[in-house]
């Protein structure tokens, strides 16, 4: 039974005190699907990693495909020097005969020596390199040795192997909580985890020192000098519902997680925000005071869309574990009506206050057999499928409307001034569709 699942308005401006109970075991059935996957693999979070951390490089250990993903799904020129490449993993070294450690020795030195700026040096391994067992991990510590501190060198795996892609931006962020500097203070400190838009993040900063919220900081960080501290007072709230491995490393160091819903939609947002305002015991009075004009500006934002979204229906396919959060948003706050949702995994101790806001007769997938969801989509014929490009197209050509989930990725949707433009995403195909029937 669900039991948080109170009634949210958009267009109700009395709703600033909508209560989320506290998280509670939900009783949503879950159906496990195993079978075949059509994911991106891990590789792809660099796009959005390697703009957000201004003073990274990414070295992909991998074959010509690694190096084709990254370079056409990044769609940067060659001449504009991004901050990532591939070190090609040639026929010698797959059998062993080249000694990998001295080329990626080679590579590394190279790149620092035009790129004197990077502070923090990722090594990321992929299919290939994890098939031939290279251990990126002993690369990373001889590296350490060899500079001392001037670049940090970190390693992670980026494969195929793992299950999606935004496990990508989990591992990466992992590698970063394992060398965040130690803090002794007495004072609680904020880390938000999850990589967010820039201007989402000042907005957020804005808010939390309009709250009285001191000594908050986000990982990643745009660079290695605003990375965060972390110690026993330590608060995790995270923006991104993909980071189990990135929290259970930070819960090791002492720190707490908070949880909240998402801050995806007024509502999400609004709970996202409070959370925190309860564990630093802040008047509800100030809070009220805080939120309530961006609060009234999205539920605003929403209305433009809640007549196009409302009472469509949308299936959800497994692909970047944002499928929960997003589907709350849209059954709560535009009325959509859930057929399917699928996520590849999820993790209950990050994804509670969620799964209590969705509906109690929601059909919810963990895992993927393609072929059975795809006669389900079939059948059910949803008004909107968020689902992976390669599944995209085929969809389309059934005529049934498709919405790429890794645009979400690339969008900045989190927060109370994203609200609309994130109604605005999943309303644009279908009113493209209503256009053409004109
Ligand atoms: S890491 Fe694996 S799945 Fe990803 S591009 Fe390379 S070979 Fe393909």
């Amino acid at each position: 039974m669900n039991t948080a699942a109170t009634a949210f308005n958009p267009a109700c401006p009395d709703n600033t005190s909508i209560k989320v109970d506290s998280p509670t075991l939900t009783e949503i059935p879950v159906r496990q699907e195993r079978g075949e996957r059509a994911v991106f693999c891990g590789l792809t979070s660099i796009i959005w990693l390697h703009r957000k951390i201004q003073d990274a490089f990414f070295l992909v250990v991998g074959s010509r495909t690694c190096a084709h993903l990254i370079q056409s799904a990044a769609g940067v020129m060659i001449f504009a020097e991004p901050r990532f490449a591939t070190a090609v993993l040639e026929d010698k070294d797959l059998a062993g005969i080249a000694d990998c450690n001295d080329e990626i020795d080679r590579v590394v030195e190279r790149v620092l020596q035009r790129r004197p700026n990077i502070k923090t040096f990722f090594l990321v391994s992929s299919c290939p390199s994890e098939v031939i067992k290279l251990d990126l991990g002993n690369s990373a510590q001889r590296l350490n040795k060899i500079y001392q501190g001037r670049v940090r060198f970190a390693d992670y795996s980026g494969s195929g192997i793992e299950t999606t892609f935004t496990q990508g931006e989990d591992n990466c962020l992992k590698s970063l909580v394992e060398e965040l500097p130690n803090t002794e203070s007495k004072e609680k400190n904020l880390i938000i985890a999850g990589t967010i838009a820039d201007v989402v993040e000042d907005q957020f900063k804005r808010i939390f020192e309009q709250l009285g919220v001191e000594n908050v900081s986000f990982l990643p960080a745009r660079n290695e000098e605003q990375m965060p501290k972390v110690g026993d007072n330590t608060y995790v709230l995270l923006a991104q519902p993909y980071l189990g491995e990135t929290t259970r490393s930070l819960l090791k160091r002492g720190a707490k997680l908070i949880q909240a819903p998402f801050p995806f939609g007024a509502e999400g947002t609004l709970e996202w925000l409070r959370s925190v305002a309860k564990v630093w015991d802040i008047p509800e009075d100030k809070f009220e005071s805080v939120i309530s004009i961006p609060l009234a500006r999205a539920r605003r934002a929403l209305t433009h869309y809640q007549d196009k979204l409302a009472g469509k229906s949308i299936t959800f396919l497994p692909d970047s574990q944002l499928e929960i959060p997003l589907a709350r948003f849209l059954s709560r706050e535009c009325e959509m009506k859930l057929k399917e949702v699928g996520v590849p995994f999820f993790d209950r101790q990050i994804i509670e206050a969620e799964m209590n806001l969705l509906p109690a007769d929601v059909t919810l997938t963990e895992g993927q057999s393609l072929d059975d969801q795809l006669d389900r989509v079939r059948e059910d014929k949803p008004d909107l499928t968020v689902c992976g490009l390669g599944i995209a197209n085929p969809l389309e050509a059934e005529d049934l409307r498709t919405k790429w989930s890794i645009e979400l990725m690339f969008t900045p949707i989190q927060g109370f001034d994203q609200a609309g433009d994130l109604a605005e995403l999943f309303a644009r195909p279908l009113i493209r569709e209503s256009r053409l029937e004109c």
